[in-house]
Order: C-alpha cells, then sequence, then structure tokens
C-alpha cells in the first residue's frame, strides 16, 4: 500500500492524510469524491497540510469541496483550515457541524458558512449521498459527533475507536493488537465508562460496515463487534487516577493492577489469595519488588500480627524483614492499623517510586481494611477453638469431660463397625478413694485425681482419648486396640500407678481398679459402657488393685 498516495478506502472514498514520522498519534483526513458536492472530512493541522492538500488536489478540484465536516475543533483537525479557506475558490461551502463546536470555530473568523448539524435533523443530502450524524456527547468533547455515510456504510468516528501505534498501519490488523492501541487511547481520552458506552451504542446502532477514525486505524466490518466488545470493558478517566502523573503508561498500568485487585477484594473472601494476586500482580508493573510484608494491629485484641510473601510463599512471620527499603503506614478512620514494607532487588528509577508511590495509596485503604477483617476473624476463630477446648475438657484435671465422650465413642464405635478394626476402652477407678478424702483432706484428693490424670496422659498414646467419667472414675477409648492390647496396657499402667508416689505424700498408697472391654458391633453404647462397668465391679469385688478383661 503506497501511503504517499491517496488510499481508495471505498468507491470514491479517499484517505487523504499524511503519517508523521515516528509519531503514535496519527490524524487522518478523509475526502469523498461526490462531483460538485465533495466532502472532506476534517482537514487537518499545518504538520499534515502541505502532503494533504496536494492528495486532495489529485482527486478534485479545490471548488468542488462543498461540505467540510469538522467533527470538533482541536488543531489536528482544523489547524489549516484558515490557510485552505484563503486558497479555496469562491463557490457555495459550508463547514458542516454542531452548534458546540460552532460556538468556538468562529473565533476564527472564517468566512465559510455553518452548517449546523443539530439544526438540519442530523442529517445532510450532498448529491445523491445522504450522510447521519451521530451524537456521541463529551466523547471526548462535549459537542462530538460522528458521521455515517449511508452509501457506503463507513462511519467517521472523529476520535472514537482512536488508538496510539507504535508502528503505523492504516487498516487495523486484528482485534487484539488493535485494542491494545485503543485502549490507552481511550481510557484516557474519554471521560468516563458512561460516555464511551452511550457513544458506542450510538455507533451499533448504525451497523456501520467500516470505521474511519481520526487517529489509528480504520477497522473493517469483521473487528467492529469484537472491539466494541471490549472497549466496552474499559474504566475510563485515567488522569483522574493521580494528580501528577502524567504518562498514560504508568497510569494504566496502576488502573490494571487496582482493577485486578478490587475485583478481588469484592469477589474472593480469602485475605491469603488477595494479597497473593496483589503480590503477582504489582510484580508485574515493578518486576524489583521481590518480596511484600504486611503488619496489622487486631482491632479485638490490640495484638500484631505479621505476613509475608515471596515467590509462591505466603507465612505468618514474627518480625519483619528489616532490610526494607519502603515502608507504608495503613491507616484507617485516622489510626494507623499496620504497615507495608517492600523488599526490592535492586533500587528503583524515580518513575517506578512515583508508581509505587501511587499504588500504594491507592490500595492502603482497601488493604487496611481488609486486614483488619482478616485479623478479627483469625482471633474470632482462636477464642471459638478455645471456648470449645473449655467446653470439652474437665477443668480439674484436664481430660475430656463425659459431654465429648459420648459424642466421640459413638464416632469410633461407627468406624469400628464400618471400616472392621478393634475399639476397646477401659474403665478405671480409684481405690478407697473416699478414705483417701478422708485422711489426707479433700486438696490431696483433689491432687491424686490431677496427678493421675497427668500419667494417663503421658502413658497413652495420642490418638487414645482419656475422659472424666465420673467423681474419681476414668474412661480411656484406645481405638485400633484389641482387648488383648488393651489389657496388656492397662496392667502395665496398673503397676505404675501403684509404684509412683503421688502428691508427695508419705504412706499415701494409690491404687486402681480396671475393667477393659473390647467393641462387639452387636452393642450399643449403653451395652459396650455397662460391660466394662461390669468388670470394673468384678475388679472391685475380686480384691481390687487389677485389671479385669474377662468376665
Ligand atoms: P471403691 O474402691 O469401692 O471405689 O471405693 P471409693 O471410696 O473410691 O468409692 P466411692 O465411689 O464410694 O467414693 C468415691 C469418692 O470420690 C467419693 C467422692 O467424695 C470422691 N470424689 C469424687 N470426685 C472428687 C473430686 O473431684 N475431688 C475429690 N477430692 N474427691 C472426689
Ligand atoms: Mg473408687
Ligand atoms: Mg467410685
Amino acid at each position: 500500500m503506497d501511503l504517499t498516495k491517496p488510499v481508495e478506502i471505498a468507491e470514491n472514498i479517499y484517505w487523504v492524510g499524511y503519517v508523521i514520522p515516528d509519531d503514535p498519534f496519527q490524524c487522518h483526513v478523509y475526502l469523498i469524491k461526490n462531483g460538485d458536492e465533495s466532502v472532506l472530512i476534517d482537514p487537518g493541522s499545518m504538520i499534515t497540510f502541505p502532503v494533504v492538500l496536494e492528495k486532495i488536489t489529485s482527486l478534485v478540484k479545490l471548488r468542488e469541496i462543498k461540505y467540510i465536516i469538522m467533527h470538533h475543533q482541536d488543531p489536528d483537525i482544523v489547524g489549516c483550515y484558515s490557510t485552505l479557506e484563503s486558497i479555496m475558490p469562491k463557490g457555495e461551502r459550508y463547514i458542516v457541524t454542531h452548534w458546540r463546536t460552532e460556538m468556538l470555530l468562529k473565533h476564527y473568523q472564517w468566512k465559510t458558512p455553518f452548517y449546523l448539524i443539530d439544526a438540519h435533523d442530523w442529517k445532510l443530502k450532498a448529491g445523491d449521498r445522504e450522510f447521519e450524524f451521530v451524537f456521541t456527547p463529551y466523547a471526548h468533547f462535549p459537542g462530538a459527533f460522528c458521521t455515517y455515510d449511508k452509501k457506503s456504510g463507513i462511519l467517521f468516528s472523529s476520535d472514537l475507536f482512536g488508538g496510539l501505534t507504535d508502528e503505523f498501519s492504516l487498516f487495523a490488523k486484528d482485534v487484539e493488537s488493535y485494542f491494545e492501541a485503543a485502549k490507552p487511547f481511550h481510557k484516557h481520552y474519554m471521560p468516563s465508562k458512561e460516555v464511551l458506552n452511550h457513544a458506542l451504542l450510538q455507533v451499533q446502532s448504525k451497523h456501520p460496515k467500516m470505521i474511519a477514525p481520526q487517529h489509528g486505524s480504520i477497522i473493517k466490518e469483521c473487528m467492529i463487534e469484537p472491539l466494541i466488545e471490549k472497549l466496552r470493558q474499559l474504566e475510563c478517566g485515567l488522569y483522574l487516577l493521580d494528580e501528577y502523573e502524567s504518562d498514560l503508561k504508568v497510569l494504566n498500568a496502576i488502573d490494571e493492577v487496582l482493577k485486578k485487585f478490587f475485583q478481588d477484594t469484592v469477589s474472593l473472601s480469602s485475605f491469603e489469595i488477595i494479597l497473593r494476586n496483589l503480590y503477582k500482580n504489582i510484580k508485574t508493573v515493578l518486576p524489583k519488588i521481590k518480596k511484600i510484608e504486611f503488619c496489622g494491629l487486631s482491632p479485638l485484641s490490640d495484638k500484631i500480627y505479621c505476613f509475608s510473601f515471596e515467590d509462591d510463599k505466603f507465612a505468618e512471620i514474627d518480625e519483619i524483614d528489616d532490610t526494607y527499603t519502603y515502608k507504608h503506614d495503613l491507616i484507617q478512620n485516622d489510626k494507623k492499623v499496620g504497615a507495608i514494607y517492600l523488599i526490592l532487588d535492586d533500587t528503583l528509577t524515580k518513575h517506578q517510586k512515583h508508581l509505587l508511590r501511587i499504588l500504594l495509596d491507592k490500595i492502603s485503604v482497601p488493604i487496611a481494611i481488609a486486614l483488619q477483617k482478616e485479623l478479627m476473624l483469625k482471633e474470632l476463630e482462636m477464642q471459638n477453638k478455645n471456648l470449645y477446648e473449655k467446653a470439652i475438657t474437665d477443668s480439674l484435671t484436664g481430660l475430656y469431660n463425659r459431654e465429648y465422650m459420648m459424642e466421640y465413642l459413638f464416632k469410633k464405635m461407627e468406624e469400628s463397625k464400618r471400616y472392621n478394626v478393634p475399639l476397646s476402652i477401659a474403665m478405671i477407678d480409684i481405690d478407697f478413694f473416699k478414705k483417701i478424702n478422708d485422711t489426707y483432706g479433700h486438696l490431696i484428693g483433689d491432687c491424686v485425681l490431677k496427678e493421675l490424670a497427668n500419667l494417663l496422659k503421658s502413658s497413652f498414646r495420642g490418638s487414645d482419648v482419656i475422659v472424666r467419667y465420673g467423681g474419681e472414675e476414668i474412661l480411656v477409648i484406645m481405638p485400633f486396640t484389641t482387648l488383648e492390647e488393651a489389657c496388656e496396657k492397662l496392667e502395665t499402667f496398673r503397676q505404675k500407678v501403684e509404684e509412683y508416689k503421688f502428691c508427695r505424700q508419705e504412706g499415701l498408697k494409690v491404687t486402681i481398679s480396671v475393667g477393659v472391654e473390647e467393641y462387639n458391633k452387636k452393642d450399643d453404647l449403653k451395652d459396650f459402657i455397662a460391660k466394662a462397668d461390669s468388670k470394673l465391679y468384678k475388679a472391685k469385688q475380686s480384691g481390687r488393685n487389677q485389671v479385669v478383661c474377662k468376665e
């Protein structure tokens, strides 16, 4: 394609622009050859004028141009018109525009009269051609509009659908790459998503066959709908992000990180995943960040918790890595509730520092809120766990209480039945405990119970559950244990008790009697315990200080 010559983009419709070397912001001029009612669209600036004029005059005589459409008043659109008007021969000619643009253009004091589209039912007839004007207010100027040529189906879209392209291409190559060019352009040119979406809807209502924007590349029919779908999602008004940053790339990068972060904070409940994603996203724009650490003050206990992110590792840490380079306080309701610490691989450029500052400013409030919520949940969970522990244990001995035991033993019986694994229990009772109380006092009695509990805890497996069943009766639940194994274990324990010196009391002899029972699948919970109990009774009957295994 020879861009030094006019390019016919549809029958009698020409691109007559000039490609400004090394400029990502190209400005297009279009000409519709239409006898002595030819139409020039957005004549352009003084930079492009010499080449544009040459191209125009190679196609039509200047006097044949009857309509000059000016989509708005920017210098890249109208900058050449004073000069062009001065060389145009006399004749009937109009500047076609919206009244809002005319309010500004009149200050040039051109001689050419205006044809106001809003005063002409948003239509223009030029020979056998009909134009319809599409009002797209605020995209990007209050009086912005597009021009739709009914005959060719081309929509001249002014700044809509523009793009910033590193390498110029008159036609957009594919939706993905052109969207990348159109994205930063629209995000900063268009004031808001609502404004852009309104404009896109207006454009869609014409079902254009081609879109010829003033900047970027021309879009063929098959790419129009998919591109509109993508443009619809853009958050616009990019400069609202920061007061001083004017670099579009920086603002765009920040916007992308923030968009994902805010989406995560509303859609994800896990604090860890929110932070993990944030860490990954920040690294895409600031790869020098090696580690991010957070500390936060719990709103419930004023305790400080710290977390660390490095690569894919998330961990709760005791203290902050003191090699950090940046620290940013987390403030909520004027109170410092925590801080973010950044550990870097390398120093940041001035530019990157700026980017980081904007990012931290934006994320610190939602992070502070998320962190507070997380710490509150964490502590509530801990409190619940403690309450549960308290509810299921006996305060004197620290052994599980009878209520918990019922539930647990029932579960173990089900498990034993289902998987056909052995389960045994032992009912232990201190011999003549009443006498111990009477002789040494209640406090010593308590002490004996406590020490017996400790002795049990240290003598049985972690998987065995020891329960204070009654006053001085203790039940041991032994999963995966046969009667023989349980008996052997209990006999060893009985001897241990017999030899143990309880509560440093000279002359105090403590012995236990035990009934051991293995679970029989036909028994229910009551039967199972009753059988162990009756063996304990038998042990007592047979002289105490013994383990009874058989009926
Ligand atoms: P036996 O060998 O037949 O079991 O005789 P025993 O005296 O141990 O039997 P009994 O069941 O009649 O007495 C149990 C005593 O345990 C009665 C009660 O005062 C005492 N006891 C129960 N719970 C506690 C406790 O928490 N602390 C103390 N010090 N004594 C308790
Ligand atoms: Mg007793
Ligand atoms: Mg008793």
